[in-house]
């Protein structure tokens, strides 16, 4: 697969891609290799009802996002939620695509409004509705922070367990 949306205005981006219409389109080359255990893994969350992806940005935002998924999803509301492996889903079309694919309920954990997991995964399929929730509208902090290094990390994990307690009461 290898269209992708994206949000730039028209003519060609700096990185090899082209933006149409509103539409970033970029080529992404198939993968070579394929990893078994994350296939299985895949094969095991089929039958959980929510799926959930989160951007996993790399800023202070992204890492709380991040972190919030993973309580929910490994602590929270492990027996009913099936954690995505967000580059694995986006760029392969096998076992995690098919998680996001076919799931009852998808949500999309973004770190902020730019919402990158969810522009991202509906670009390779067609017609994705995911329930998106701006993981940073959901507690308070100094806005002015980006980084990682600009919170103490038990800070970072106390937002990201408020968040994900606030998630696992609406499943
Ligand atoms: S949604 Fe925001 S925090 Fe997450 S990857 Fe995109 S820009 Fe970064």
């Amino acid at each position: 697969m290898d269209v992708v949306k994206g949000c730039c205005g028209t003519g060609m981006g700096s990185g090899g891609t082209e933006a149409v219409n509103g539409y970033e389109v970029a080529r992404i080359e198939k993968a070579k290799n394929s990893c078994y255990l994350c296939e299985d893994y895949a094969e095991r969350q089929k039958t959980r009802p929510v799926a959930v992806m989160c951007c996993e940005g790399a800023c202070l935002r992204g890492e709380i996002a991040r972190q919030a998924a993973n309580i929910l999803c490994y602590s929270l509301a492990k027996e009913k939620t099936a954690r995505i492996c967000l580059g694995g889903a986006f760029t392969k079309n096998t076992g995690q695509r098919n998680l996001v694919r076919n799931t009852t309920r998808l949500i999309a954990l973004e770190g902020c409004f730019v919402n990158c997991s969810s522009r991202m995964m509906s670009g390779v399929i067609e017609g994705l509705l995911p329930e998106v929730i701006v993981v940073d509208q959901l507690y308070d902090f100094n806005r002015e922070l980006f980084g990682i290094e600009e919170m103490p990390p038990e800070q970072i994990q106390a937002h990201a367990r408020n968040v994900a307690q606030q998630i696992a009461a609406n499943l």
